[in-house]
């Protein structure tokens, strides 16, 4: 599997690259696409820079574009501008004939990576001892390969934000409680809107390996845990943490008639002040489906936000949530050097930035794939 800290030591990106301006990187770019026929997939996330969307095969949230490699058996290369986690899914689903890379391997999430292996252990074992038998680990599709594998070990299935109701709906016909990470904030969203209340989530902070109330503050009690359906991972999308119900308030209060969409993984209070939220693909749906002229305010990435007022929701009037918020740093590593760099070089017939995750890792993580697949 590839580490981020080898991917690091690998990166060559040639210096003339950073030098090239942006037209002669576009003609290069496409050119190489072409050479490269129908041997190239090029797939974007929502959240990609403009210019790198604008090369792309296919675009979509992270479920759709898994799919995507999943489905297609013929392209040699699938160039993945997304970030690590999801080109790892990409090589666990695709055939052996087929190779995913990366453009750049800094490329990756800071919420996928509050999660190792050896903490999931540590955190197993001591939530094992509290409540033997009775938890089933769900992680959400921004992890590694390695949790996944792990989950999938564990008799636990991968949710994404589309369907993590359904998923943790059959988990809870497997086990009494439901271990979910990385992210807190789409575990206890999507637990709250069935019926879970705050008292019955319980947080691990793998940082200092306490296992907290909800709020984070206070070691569990002891006549709090009998109770507990729920123990969220304390991780979280520094994108999606920025919003908060004052600036839902303060825009509510400038723009009469807003409506309000938010990503799940975005704070609990701030789901809860919205009208709507979901996951990208259901936040496109539902503002592309709403009356022309619908005034939005919407709490997803920057990248995909802008695109919406200037491009995709022509009809619609597109706020940010939070215009001053940092745009995903890891998704914004993929710029036009390294793609057009990336290109080139399998135009001439070499592979840079490949992503492979190992045989025995896969066949664990697809266990948990495969359980999630055939429940949505
Ligand atoms: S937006 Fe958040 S979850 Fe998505 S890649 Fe960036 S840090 Fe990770």
């Amino acid at each position: 599997m590839t580490s981020l800290l080898t991917a690091f030591e690998n990166q060559t990106l040639p210096q003339s690259y950073l030098e090239a301006d942006e037209q002669e990187l576009c003609e290069r770019i496409a050119h190489a696409k072409q050479a490269l026929g129908t041997d190239l997939l090029m797939l974007a996330h929502h959240y990609q820079k403009d210019e790198v969307v604008a090369f792309a095969d296919e675009t979509g949230d992270s479920l759709q574009l898994a799919q995507i490699a999943s489905k297609n058996k013929t392209a040699k290369y699938i160039v993945f501008c997304g970030v690590h986690f999801m080109a790892e899914t990409a090589d666990m689903l695709t055939e052996d004939h087929q190779q995913v890379l990366l453009p750049d391997l800094s490329a990756g999430c800071s919420m996928a990576d509050m999660a190792n292996q050896h903490q999931l252990t540590t955190a197993w074992t001591r939530l094992q001892q509290q409540w033997p038998e009775e938890i089933i680990p769900i992680t959400y599709v921004n992890s590694s390969a390695a949790v996944k594998a792990f989950v999938g070990d564990h008799g636990g299935a991968i949710v994404t934000s589309g369907n993590a109701d359904t998923i943790l709906r059959w988990a809870f016909t497997q086990k009494k409680r439901v271990f979910f990470l990385p992210d807190q904030h789409l575990g206890r969203n999507t637990a709250y809107h069935m019926a879970i209340s705050l008292d019955e989530m319980a947080l691990w902070d793998p940082l200092t390996g306490q296992l907290l109330d909800n709020a984070g503050k206070e070691p569990l009690a002891a006549d709090q845990a009998p109770a507990t359906k729920v123990i969220l991972w304390n991780g979280w999308c520094s994108v999606h943490q920025q919003f908060s119900v004052q600036q839902i308030d303060s825009l509510r209060h400038r723009i009469p008639d807003l409506k309000v969409i938010v990503h799940p993984e975005a704070p609990h209070e701030v789901v809860e002040a919205a009208d709507e939220y979901g996951s990208t693909n259901k936040i496109l749906q539902v503002v592309k489906a709403s009356p022309a002229g619908t005034k939005w305010a919407v709490g997803t990435d920057h990248n995909l936000v802008g695109r919406m007022a200037k491009q995709l929701c022509p009809d619609h009037e597109i706020h940010f949530i939070n215009p001053i918020a940092c745009a995903c740093l890891t998704m914004n590593r993929i710029k036009l050097p390294h793609l057009a760099w990336c290109l080139e070089e399998l135009a001439a017939g070499r592979s840079v930035n490949r992503i492979t995750v190992d045989e025995a890792t896969t066949a664990s993580a697809l266990k948990a794939l495969e359980r999630m697949l055939a429940l949505s």
